[in-house]
């Protein structure tokens, strides 16, 4: 339950930012999420509820900004969104590529009042 680690994290990170910046309420969260990362949304809403009850995040609500899986290619230099991670370059047809982005876990913003 990788998610359940996931939203303790969030509510702690958010949590101690409250703190840092005197913020008394927080409104909404906006997490980015890569496709590759595994996260399932409805679980992670979930766990986020039970991770924040009781806390100065309960109640906030989550945005979630999804990362397409981006590739680049090691030859030409290209970057791309393919169907699948191993997907050759759409410009040289290389099969020499790294995934760039769409494994990411990231809380993006915060809605304060
Ligand atoms: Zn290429």
């Amino acid at each position: 339950m990788h998610e359940v680690k996931l939203a303790t994290e969030t509510v702690a990170h958010v949590v101690g930012v409250m703190g840092e910046r005197s913020i008394e309420r927080v409104l909404g969260i906006t997490v980015e999420i890569g496709v590759l990362s595994c996260v399932e949304r409805s679980i992670f809403e979930f766990c986020f509820a039970v991770a924040a009850e009781g806390t100065p995040v309960e109640g906030a609500e989550l945005t979630f900004l999804e990362r397409p899986l981006t590739l680049c290619c090691a030859a030409c230099e290209q970057e791309f969104f393919p169907e699948c991670p191993g997907d050759a370059c759409i410009s040289c047809g290389s099969m020499k590529t790294q995934v760039i982005a769409g494994r990411e876990f990231a809380i993006k913003s915060l809605e304060v009042c």
